[in-house]
């Protein structure tokens, strides 16, 4: 789950990062109120799960309540990157004399956490690892022991950072791990970290992104999603306990276990088609949850086509054909579309026999049921 600015500044607080305060406001008339409060000059922030906001035009400084509410006025009418804006953060606006970059992710190849740091910020970090990929310095972390001291020293210390800002930096480093650990994130990143003429740091902005897996122990953050970041087809699938991942083609794929779906998404690009999304039904799926998944794929109006692949262990292919027979009674009418099935495995006997006697053929093999939908969605 991503996290808005204005969310991520209020972990960033919990941990004792300095933040530059603000209020989250849907009305410019509100924008002006709160700008008035905090006192100009403020920043007026687009609040939206994308980043680059700021190249964008969803980032503006405004040095009377009067021009807050024009420009927050002016970006609530925005959409960036396909995300319509419906709230601005208004945030007191700091001075800045450097921008810098910090993160903690996950390096999969290492499996472990990564710390970086560039003294490069206000950029992507990815355009720094493009253009000047020495300006980035990083260190692991492990798991176990958190980050050491002598590391963030060493790394401060290659960085070129004056010995003066040291401290206050470490400081910020460590406390940045306690929030990707306390509250599970995969990423988590202060870009820029900006450093004040007064000479003290303070984070003008929020990264956050959080393992939905571990959102049952995160207590109220759950309750933070903003729904209007899911596509409808995602937010039907988490709510049904379905496995979905939105993709850019027109062939919906369903099968059970996420390694016998990223076979199929494979199998069906190679030999030319183009997969609209990734649907595991997960094992032992009743056939409601047949019915669920077609009703899912079937809503994306890119879909033409859908590739049913199932192999019978813990789920038996009668039961997915009962739910696939019930699913297609009521779905085809308003979607007549082509409907590829291989069953195969627990009881497929009886799942053919039901198929077939609603006159749905299933195919033999995995490959030729990918090559027909390919053939049929074109
Ligand atoms: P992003 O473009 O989505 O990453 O949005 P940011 O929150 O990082 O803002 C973009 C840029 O706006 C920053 O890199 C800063 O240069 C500038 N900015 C943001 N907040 C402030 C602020 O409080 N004061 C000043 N002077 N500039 C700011
Ligand atoms: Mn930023």
């Amino acid at each position: 789950m991503k996290l808005h600015e204005y969310q991520g500044k209020e972990l960033f607080k919990r941990v004792g990062i300095p933040i530059n305060e603000g209020r989250v406001v849907t009305s410019p008339e509100e924008a002006e109120e709160a700008a008035r409060a905090l006192g100009c000059p403020v920043v007026v922030k687009a609040q939206v799960l994308v980043g680059g906001r700021g190249k964008a035009g969803g980032v503006r400084l405004a040095s009377t309540p009067e021009e807050a509410r024009a420009y927050a006025l002016a970006i609530l009418g925005m959409n960036i990157k396909g995300e319509p804006v419906k709230r601005v953060l208004v945030a007191k606006a700091e001075e800045i004399a450097r921008e810098y970059y910090l993160g903690i992710t996950l390096d999969r190849a290492k499996r472990l956490p990564v710390m970086i740091f560039s003294p490069s910020g206000g950029m992507e970090i990815e355009e720094v690892a493009r253009i000047d990929p020495g300006a980035i310095f990083r260190f692991h972390i492990h798991p176990l022991e958190g980050p050491h001291p002598y590391q963030i020293r060493n790394l401060l210390l290659k960085a070129g950072i004056d010995r003066g800002l040291q401290g206050e930096l470490a400081s910020i480093f460590s406390k940045l791990y306690q929030a990707f650990t306390q509250y599970q994130a995969s990423l988590v990143e202060i870009n820029p970290l900006a450093l004040t003429p007064a000479g003290s740091f303070v984070a003008l902005d929020a990264k956050f992104i959080i393992d939905d897996d571990a959102l049952p122990r995160l207590g109220e953050l759950a309750s933070w999603r903003d729904a209007d970041s899911e596509s409808p087809q995602e937010r039907a699938a988490r709510e049904a306990g379905l496995n979905y991942v939105k993709l850019d083609g027109n062939i919906g794929i369903i099968g059970n276990g996420a390694g016998l779906v990223m076979a199929t998404l494979d199998l069906v690009a190679a030999l030319g088609g183009r997969p609209a999304n990734f649907l595991d039904i997960g094992g032992g799926a009743r056939a409601s949850q047949i019915e669920k998944a077609l009703e899912i794929v079937l809503s994306d109006p890119q879909v033409k086509g859908i590739f049913l692949n199932i192999f019978g262990g813990i789920t038996r292919c009668d039961e997915v054909a009962r739910g696939l027979v019930e699913a297609w009674k009521k779905l085809q009418a308003q979607a007549k579309l082509p409907l590829v099935v291989r069953l195969t495995g627990t009881n497929e006997e009886e799942g053919r026999a039901i198929l077939l006697e609603q006159g749905i053929a299933p195919v033999a093999t995995m490959e030729e049921g990918a090559r027909r939908i390919v053939e049929l969605v074109h």
